[in-house]
Parts: structure tokens; sequence; C-alpha cells
């Protein structure tokens, strides 16, 4: 990953994609004092641009640091790295972290770093593929309570058990885990949230212990403006039996259909379909009439 040809903005300017470097005494890497972003670009616009930005700025500080930069300058900075890497659909991964002058576990004389990198990551698959769904397993890792992280940071500190479970999933030949939270109520996938359909219903986990997905609050409008009713609740991994189908969303996932998760079974249908349409649609950029 860190050979590619291209442009990755960083503290400020663009630098050539085998310069973007940190030193090895830096903070974000022993302490995970670190947040960082995951967004779409779709014909040459970021959608939910500054959401993103908002949240991302909102992870630092719930780390307890403050990004030098403004939500105005991050976005600008995320248009002008597409620009240079002369990209209109491509995935963009903006990372801020606490830099090297100390290395210790206070930190807060250390300069903090922004660094936005852009590449192509498409959704491989037409709907008819996804439509086949994907095989997850349940995770031996607990998301924890809201009294012992700051769960809804988008933290690198949190991926651990992310890449654990995913690790596991894959090497047990499925494609991803669901993990569920510290109470044993379902929470999420490895890096992408949850629906499950019964009828004309959505059920989807409260998010009080995870990310509140920009892409799950994008569903919940879309599936509401097609006539589903959307319930946020807690729900008990017994309770999966009486849902019809269920899929995943996330800005890399966008609406993902899910066939199977431990012994229970589902079939991507009607409401998989509808929602893989409209989010597709939803995130084409809306160009003024005249154009
Ligand atoms: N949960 C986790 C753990 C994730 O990494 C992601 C991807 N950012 C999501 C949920 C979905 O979030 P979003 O829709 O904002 O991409």
């Amino acid at each position: 990953m860190d050979q590619r040809d291209g442009w990755i903005w960083f503290d400020g300017e663009l630098k050539p994609w085998k310069d973007a470097k940190v030193h090895v005494l830096t903070h974000g890497l022993h302490y995970a004092s670190c947040v960082f972003e995951g967004q779409r670009a779709y014909g040459g616009e970021v959608f939910k641009l500054r959401e993103h930005t908002d949240r991302l700025i909102a992870s630092a500080r719930d780390l307890d640091f403050t990004i030098p930069y403004s939500a105005d300058q991050i976005d600008e900075a995320c248009r002008q790295v597409l620009a240079a890497n002369e990209l209109t659909d491509a995935y963009m991964r903006p990372v801020a972290w606490r830099g090297s002058e100390t290395i210790s576990v206070p930190a807060r004389e250390n300069t903090v770093h922004l660094a936005i990198a852009t590449w192509v990551w498409p959704s491989y698959f037409s709907t008819e593929e996804k439509l086949k769904g994907i095989r997850l397993m349940w995770a031996k890792w607990k998301r924890p309570s809201p009294e012992t992280i700051p769960c809804k940071a988008k933290a690198a500190g949190l991926y651990m058990i992310c890449t654990l479970s995913k690790h596991a999933a894959m090497d047990a030949g499925y494609a991803d885990a669901l993990m569920l939270d510290y109470r044993g109520l379902v929470a999420e996938a490895t890096g992408a949230n949850v629906f499950f359909v019964k009828g004309n219903e959505i059920h989807t986990p409260t998010p009080d212990c995870f990310l509140d997905g920009i892409t799950r609050r994008t569903l919940i409008g879309l599936a509401k403006a097609n006539g589903y009713t959307v319930i946020e609740r807690h729900i008990k991994p017994d309770e999966l039996g009486q849902f019809e189908e269920c899929f995943l969303t996330g800005t890399a996932a966008e609406v993902t259909p899910v066939s199977e998760i431990g012994d229970y079974r589902f079939t991507p249908a009607k409401a998989c379909r509808t929602l893989i349409d409209a989010y597709a649609e939803a995130v084409q950029p809306k160009r003024a009439a005249a154009e």
C-alpha cells in the first residue's frame, strides 16, 4: 500500500505517496492516539463530506486532542487530494494522530498531524451478485461499554477487536464477523452496521456503544422513504430467527445483504434489492437541473 504512485495530503501539502511517512516513535502508533474516517467520492463529490469531517473532528476531541484545521479546510483538502489524484469515484481515508515529540503516556505537547489518502476501491459486485448474501460468524470479542472506552469515536484503538474478529472469521471461511456488545446484545460487524427485516419492519440495534454509521443513518431515511417502519432497539441474538432478510451498511460495504449468521439463515429479497438501488441513487451527486 505504501509503494503506489499518486499524492497524499499531509499536514497542509501534497506529498508523493511514497514519501508520506511517520517516525517509529509516533505516539499514535504506540498508544493509539489516532482517529480516522472512511468516505467515498461518487462522480467527483464526496458523499456526506461534512458529516465525515465533523465526525473526524469529534473523534479527535473524544481522544482529547484537536485537529489543527477547520472543517472547511479539511473538506477543501479532501477535494484537493481527489483532484490531484485525478479520481472521481474513490475511497478516501483522512487520519489524524499525535506525533513523535515525546513517547510516554501523556502527550499534550505532541504535534497533531492530519493526512488524507484516496484510492480506487470499487464495489465489485453487481446487485444480482450481492443478493446472494455474505456469510457471517459470531465474533468472540464484545464491543466495550461506554464506561470502558470512548466508543463513539472512530478511533484506531477500537479496531483491535475488529481485526481479530475479521481474521477469525476469514480463517473459518466466513466473509465477516458479527459482534455482540458487553451486555450480549447484537452490535455491529467489524466495519459495518447491521439491519434486519421482518415484513414491513426494519430493525437495527440502538447505537449506544458502537459507531452510528453515516451510511446507517442514510439507510434509515431511505427505508422510511420507501415505506418501511424502522425500529431502533436492543436486539438479542436469539431473536434473529424471526427475521427474513439481513444486510450490513457502511461507507465501504454500502448495502451488503447477509445470508447467514451462525445458525440463522436469511434470504435477501425485496427489501435488500430496494435499498441497494435506493442507496446507489442517493450517493450520486445531485447536479442542478440546468446542467
Ligand atoms: N462500524 C464500524 C466498526 C465501522 O468501521 C464502520 C465504517 N466506518 C461502520 C460501522 C459504518 O460507518 P459508516 O457508515 O459511517 O461508514
